[in-house]
């Protein structure tokens, strides 16, 4: 082997050695950034759906007055039914917006016409107090799709979330940040985490 071909090999394996090298260093990152985000991706409070038996203590024990914990509408779950029962109050003759037919005792939960025989339901998070009733109602007699949860705009995110403690059902838990409003069983929850 002439000496110039040794040194071409040598060259040859010293381009090899160092892309081995940068793959290694680029794995190396991509790991370090995993581990990096999982360390660093803050934890917060939600509460189980599923077990959550809307027994009034999102509304009176959170620190927050009112509660951080909130109504929320899975839209994609919604009936869009004119006798909604969690809007209604039981035995309501009249299916009107007037103050006296409302299931909600803040008037957060607003009704919309769209069309023959379609309402569209809203919460005004600034009324909602967290008190369940019209969760309990539309799971009495409709499919589930207004649901309490902690409203991370508004949760402090104590340490020691004082509900979690009160919580009869043991609903609460922490989950990543990443992984909150998502336990609400929609087909699409990103769609409906846009609407919040
Ligand atoms: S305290 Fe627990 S059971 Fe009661 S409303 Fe809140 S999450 Fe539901
Ligand atoms: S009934 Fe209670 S939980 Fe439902 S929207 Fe009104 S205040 Fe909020
Ligand atoms: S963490 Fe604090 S602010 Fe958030 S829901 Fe619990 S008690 Fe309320």
């Amino acid at each position: 082997m002439s000496s110039e071909e040794k040194h071409k090999i040598t060259r040859r394996e010293f381009i090899r050695k160092g892309m081995q090298l940068s793959i290694l260093i680029g794995l190396g990152s991509i790991a370090g950034g995993l581990i990096t985000k999982t360390i660093s991706e803050k934890t917060v409070w939600q509460l189980d759906t599923k077990k959550c038996t809307q027994c009034g203590r999102c509304a009176t024990s959170c620190i927050k007055k009112p509660s951080a914990v909130k109504c929320f509408h899975a839209y994609d779950m919604c009936g869009y039914c004119d006798l909604c029962g969690g809007y209604f109050r039981p035995g309501t003759k009249d299916l009107t917006t007037a103050a006296e037919n409302q299931l909600c005792p803040t008037s957060a939960l607003k009704r919309k016409f769209i069309e023959e025989p379609f309402f569209e339901y809203e919460i005004d998070k600034e009324l909602c107090i967290g008190c369940g009733k019209c969760v309990k109602g539309c799971g009495a007699f409709g499919n589930g799709s207004l649901q309490l949860q902690v409203s991370q705009d508004l949760c402090d995110n104590c340490n020691d979330c004082s509900i979690a403690r009160d919580c009869p059902s043991n609903a609460f838990s922490r989950v990543l940040n990443s992984e909150s409003y998502l336990m609400l069983g929609l087909r699409d929850s990103n769609k409906w985490k846009n609407k919040i």
